[in-house]
């Protein structure tokens, strides 16, 4: 059974933490539920700790010339230097985070898909965009494991979110330890599931494990964190996972009856064309893995990124890329 670090999230407090919505309510949140055993939430609602009362006068974003305004029309109040101002000072006091999981369609917590109006008395939309806390996070920790409770309904969004919080954390362990021996380790265990993401990167961070130009070693994890986090930002694309089952089924090519051989490909071929799900496929590798005791293939993390008991493969059928 693989080992797995305790990534840090920051989670808005409303989802399962506590009754701090505008109403009074908290909000029931499935992934979060599940995923509290294997992290250690950090919940935080940036409404409250500015003060706002609850429940509260709703607040909502408004169109300005220097971007959106963070309003509460009831009161006439204008919360936006105030809501940066807490939000700067939260996020500089965070020493270890992996990920960030926020309360979608939120004028302070959601990403994206935040309603602008066009005035604070007027009901009209005229753009979507990020809710304030929301933007900061992402100017600020971007490249880490951010996603908004909603999307995690989509199978993909919630595989690559839940892969990257326990990779990011993975390194993180790493990083602390100061050895480039444990960078060379992690890297070397990540190989597969880093190829399914960007062979290219892929190479680049391992030339940079190499140390060629003798760095500092807190040099070479910075350089590679960089390198990691543009590798991982965005979901592997299926015809990568196809190329890694390929790299991967060719250590076992001399081993396997004509019979498995075919029975494999053709799997991989309706994973392909979106018959039957990753798992299936990567199960019979895995199995020829153990049964073959081909011990490189045992370290890697592609076949198990995060906790088995995560896996959960329900899907909304709904989702999009921020970018
Ligand atoms: S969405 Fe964010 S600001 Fe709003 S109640 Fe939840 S935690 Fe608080």
């Amino acid at each position: 059974m693989r080992y797995f670090p305790t990534p840090i999230v920051v989670v808005s407090k409303c989802l399962e933490f506590g009754p701090v919505r505008y109403n009074g309510e908290a909000i029931p949140d499935k992934v979060v539920q599940r995923l509290d055993e294997f992290v250690e939430f950090m919940p935080v609602c940036p409404e409250v700790e500015i003060g706002l009362g609850i429940p509260r006068d709703v607040i909502r974003l408004v169109d300005a010339e220097n971007g959106p305004r963070l309003v509460q029309p009831a009161t006439e109040k204008d919360l936006t230097e105030t809501m940066v101002r807490f939000t700067r000072g939260y996020l500089d006091s965070l020493s270890d985070v992996d990920g960030f999981l926020l309360k979608g369609r939120s004028p302070t917590c959601g990403i994206a898909d935040v309603k602008v109006y066009n005035q604070s008395d007027n009901a009209q939309v005229i753009k979507k965009t990020d809710g304030l806390f929301a933007k900061e996070v992402l100017d600020t920790f971007g490249g880490l494991a951010i996603e908004e409770e909603g999307r995690l309904k989509n199978f993909t969004l919630r595989e690559h979110f839940l892969t990257k919080l326990f990779t990011i954390a993975s390194f993180r362990e790493q990083k602390n330890s100061g050895q480039l021996s444990r960078l060379i380790d992690f890297h070397s265990n990540n190989k597969y599931l880093f190829m399914a993401y960007q062979p290219k990167i892929l190479k680049e961070m391992g030339q940079l494990t190499a140390n060629h130009d003798s760095l500092p070693v807190p040099t070479v994890y910075n350089k590679y964190e960089q390198k990691l986090m543009e590798l991982m930002a965005n979901p592997a694309a299926p015809q990568s996972h196809v190329n890694v089952c390929q790299h991967i089924f060719g250590y076992f090519k001399k081993e396997l009856s004509g019979d498995e051989k075919r029975y494999f490909l053709d799997e991989l071929r309706q994973y392909e064309e979106e018959k039957v799900p990753l798992s299936t496929v990567l199960a019979i590798l895995k199995a020829w893995t153990i049964r073959f005791d081909q011990k490189y293939l045992k370290r890697q993390t592609y076949f198990e990124p995060y906790p088995l008991e995560l896996v959960e493969i329900s899907d909304s059928g709904k989702g999009r890329a921020y970018t």
